[in-house]
């Protein structure tokens, strides 16, 4: 089976087909740098993560675009809120973002354009909207996208809007405009933007939150590309409206696959700032998360199920990774990263077939775990070929790519552990069983799990 994915356009699960053969162009909503991103944002920033490392892995070349929205009226609030510049608040929460990214083991995009270095390029897709009579200036210098003028408008979301009725003003819509459905292009400016302005045709002002995407998405992947990802709240109204936009402006179809992640919850209720509901990177790693430990805990639904963070659930997945880790562990024991070979076990299908299923995560990694599970005994009671232990190794360099569930550098024990270890293995052939689990939960509280096997103790990082 080839990549099948669902696409939010069509409302089915279609056969993946670049427009350029081995090349994949990708454009996702990257964060608004106005306050550190939580790990809702992050369940969205590691699916996109996870689709690009299978892209990737299937053998693509993958130009992925991510934006950093630094404009908007949120930005602008918390920068007079702190009385400092606005470029010192997107300065500081896009290198904050960097840095969680990082912490997360997330794979940068190729490339993070900025909204305020698309100003002229945004102005420009306006000129040509209202040019092409898609847009028309208020006569307070705001610009609004006029719904009526675009047949197809609601595509992508499959909502019938009321176009005939277009006259009706918005009520408590500050930018006041045509019909209540119309959304603007470009804001004029008030005296709360301060000085966060641009000069444009229309006097001074600044852009709107969906021309932004819809300019940073064509000058870096053109006027059509493959897929557009983004969370469920993306959908609608930036996504209908970045087609809208796109769309009259080029005459072309913008996206082929439009992809979007569910929602992490706490309980029932959407992680968001607004509900107060977040937790922050540094949060989680204050409640004892490592990063292996939140990729499995945001990765292992399905992306298009809603995820419920909960602090019980890191039990679940810390045991899941010390498996994994135990496993890769016995295979270096074995070298069997030194045997030669190309060949891959059967799991490896059937592991396959269920990522190239819209990414079925969930059946994937009970693919793996319960060959895991096995290859692991056949392993430790010497029942396994070189061929095997070689394709072992193989599946699981795969497997870790895909999901980094564990670093695969070589872990260095410190001298005090390696001595607590020592110390174990003396008790363990004398038979003081209480002091052998003394010093196993000793080494427990310093970070360190121990595992009896025949050939003796093993040691892994917690
Ligand atoms: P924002 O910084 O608000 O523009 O959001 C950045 C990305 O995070 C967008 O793709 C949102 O759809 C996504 N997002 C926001 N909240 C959540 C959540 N609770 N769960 C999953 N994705 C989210
Ligand atoms: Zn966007």
């Amino acid at each position: 089976m080839s990549l099948h994915i669902y696409n939010t356009l069509s409302k089915k699960i279609e056969k993946f087909i670049p427009i350029d053969d081995k090349k994949v162009k990708m454009y996702t909503c990257g964060p608004t740098v106005y306050d550190n991103a939580h790990i809702g944002n992050f369940r969205t920033f590691l699916f996109e993560d996870l689709l690009k490392r299978w892209l990737q892995h299937l053998g693509y070349n993958v130009n992925h675009v991510m934006n950093i929205t630094d404009i908007d009226d949120k930005t602008i609030k918390r920068a007079k809120d702190e009385s400092v510049a606005l470029s010192d608040i997107t300065k500081k929460y896009t290198a904050k973002f960097f840095e969680d990214s990082n912490w997360l083991k997330i794979i940068p995009a190729t490339s993070y354009p900025r909204a305020t270095n698309h100003i002229q390029k945004i102005i420009g897709l306006i000129e040509k909207l209202i040019k092409k009579d898609f847009a028309y200036l208020h006569k307070d210098g705001s610009v609004y996208f006029d719904i009526s003028s675009l047949k197809s408008y609601g595509k992508l979301t499959n909502l019938v809007f009321d176009k005939k009725n277009n006259n009706r003003r918005s009520k408590d819509d500050e930018y006041q405009k045509k019909s209540v459905q119309d959304f603007v292009l470009w804001k004029s400016y008030k005296k709360t933007d301060g000085d966060n302005y641009w000069d444009s045709p229309w006097g001074k002002g600044r852009p709107g939150w969906h021309i932004e995407c819809s300019a940073m998405s064509i000058s870096e992947l053109g006027d059509s590309f493959d897929i557009h990802c983004g969370g469920v709240d993306n959908i609608f109204p930036h996504h209908e409206n970045e087609i809208a936009q796109s769309e009259s402006v080029t005459g072309k179809k913008f996206v082929n696959y439009w992809m979007h992640s569910e929602f992490l919850t706490t309980k029932d209720v959407k992680m968001s700032k607004s509900v107060g509901n977040i937790y922050t990177i540094s949060d989680i790693q204050a409640m004892g998360f490592y990063p292996e430990s939140v990729r499995y805990q945001l990765l292992s639904s399905h992306y298009r199920s809603k995820v419920i963070f909960s602090k019980k659930k890191k039990i679940e997945s810390d045991k899941a990774i010390l498996k994994f880790k135990i496993f890769y562990n016995l295979l270096k024991s074995k070298n069997a990263n030194k045997i030669t070979g190309k060949t891959l076990p059967y799991s490896y299908i059937q592991f396959r077939k269920k990522m190239n299923n819209d990414l079925n995560v969930p059946e994937a990694l009970a693919v793996f775990f319960v060959w895991m599970k096995r290859a692991s005994s056949n392993i430790e009671n010497n029942m396994n070929t070189t061929k095997e232990l070689g394709e072992a190794w193989r599946f699981t360099v795969i497997f870790n790519n895909i999901f980094d569930f564990i670093s695969m550098q070589m872990e260095k024990i410190p001298k005090n552990i390696k001595n607590i270890v020592d110390k174990r293995s003396k008790a363990r052939n004398s038979k003081n069983w209480v002091l052998s689990d003394k010093y196993r939960q000793e080494l427990f509280n310093l970070g360190w799990v121990v595992v009896d096997g025949k050939d003796g103790q093993k040691l892994t990082k917690k």
